[in-house]
């Protein structure tokens, strides 16, 4: 193995150390999301859920909800429980068998989430994701707005993926990358993948007794992709690798990220208490990181041409409304990332519009509160949000 620079490595000491200090990154942390892996969550042997566990783990959550934060869970465990009710083999699942075995888990792995939620005046909320669902724009958006409506009016989403569904050329197979995913759809500012380990090692500790725990991590360089191997266990279907390629996905979108062991009771309480974990920073906020990859990263599929009204608003920090636009150029899709330009010509800047070319026509010029008798359903005030939009100045 290639020798460990420095830099990465933990004070002689300090590794492991609880009692130490959190960083200042999880205090200023207002939208959190946490994974949650089967193996904590299941008893390997009966197959049962831990709730002991869990009820600390959700006291945790309330504490965070009541202090204000938004907390978004991603939780595993529905193969896990299933195949054990079902009464199937050890070993390998089929797919068929997997998706019989989540169909069954799923029920009892909401129930308790919703049982354990409402015993602390909290409502949980299920999402069940499919990878098109996080990957394509359309379907992207609506999932996305979901998850902010729940978190809008208080409640805890409990996301999955939809295992019964899935199949296994479309399927994330692992939540790891899909909490990265939900991570960065809902711009978190941080992530939590509890595991059966208190962060990424040098080498596997259990195999290397010279293997050393990295607290921070400021970029996922192809040492740290080494560092993290190939491992994983049969409930677990990521290792440390899907956990560094979350980071990735995490790191992109301006989401901290953290591996930090789940094997405790309070495993969130015990982040804010200073337990070993390691920290992966991300080099800037979500909205930054948002507008940055809107600006620069995609072929607009059309245009939008705005009235000096609404000019003046965008550039106050406002959302786009239908009022304010006098043509629409090209066939978009909603989601598209479309070009805004001012009544003469200049290019302002770029959004993800919310409505499709035919009815972003029929409600171009016309008042946010006409748009359901125009469509026939209701939809969205805005044409573009101001959090979807990336202006050249500001
Ligand atoms: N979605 C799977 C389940 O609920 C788990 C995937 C994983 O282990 O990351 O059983």
């Amino acid at each position: 193995m290639t020798a460990t620079p420095d830099k990465y490595l933990q004070a002689a000491g300090t590794s492991a150390n609880p009692g130490t200090q959190a960083r200042p990154e999880w205090a200023r942390s207002k939208r959190i999301v946490v994974k949650i892996g089967s193996a904590l969550l299941t008893d390997r042997t009966t197959g049962q859920l831990k709730s002991e566990w869990l009820s600390s783990l959700m006291d945790d959550v309330s504490a965070l909800a009541c202090a204000g934060k938004d907390v978004v869970l991603v939780s595993s465990g529905a193969i896990a429980l299933g195949r054990h009710r079902l009464a199937l083999p050890k070993g390998p699942l089929q797919l068929e068998q997997s998706q019989a075995a989540a169909a069954v888990g799923q029920i009892s792995l909401a129930h308790a989430y919703q049982e354990l939620a409402k015993a602390r005046g909290l409502i949980a909320a299920q999402i069940l994701l499919t990878l098109g669902d996080t990957e394509e724009r359309r379907r992207y958006l609506n999932a996305r707005h979901t998850i902010e409506m729940l978190l809008a009016l208080k409640a805890i989403p409990v996301v999955n993926e939809n295992d019964t569904v899935a199949t296994s050329e479309i399927r994330y197979g692992d939540n790891d990358r899909l909490s990265a995913r939900v991570a960065s759809m809902v711009s978190a500012d941080t992530l939590v993948l509890l595991s059966d380990i208190d962060g990424l090692y040098t080498a596997p500790p259990a195999s290397n007794p010279d293997a050393r725990h990295i607290p921070l991590v400021t970029e996922i360089t192809p040492e740290i992709e080494a560092m993290a191997g190939e491992a994983g266990t049969e409930l677990s279907k990521g290792g440390m690798k899907t956990k560094v390629e979350a980071g990735k996905i995490a790191l992109a979108a301006g989401t901290n990220m953290v591996i930090t062991t789940g094997k405790v009771m309070n495993p969130l309480r015990a982040i804010a208490e200073g337990a070993a974990v390691t920290w992966f920073l991300a080099k800037s906020d979500p909205v930054t990181a948002k507008k940055r990859w809107i600006a620069g990263q995609l072929e607009p599929a059309g245009q939008i041409v705005i009235d000096a009204g609404a000019e003046k608003a965008l550039l106050s920090g406002k959302s786009l409304l239908p009022a304010g636009v006098v043509r629409i150029d090209g066939d978009f899709e909603r989601g598209d990332a479309v070009l805004i330009r001012g009544s003469d010509g200049r290019e302002l800047g770029r959004g993800l519009i919310a409505y499709g070319h035919v009815d972003a026509r029929l409600i171009m010029g016309k008042r946010s509160g006409a748009i359901a008798a125009i469509l026939g359903h209701e939809g969205r005030d805005t044409l573009i949000h101001r959090d979807d939009m990336a202006l050249n100045r500001k």
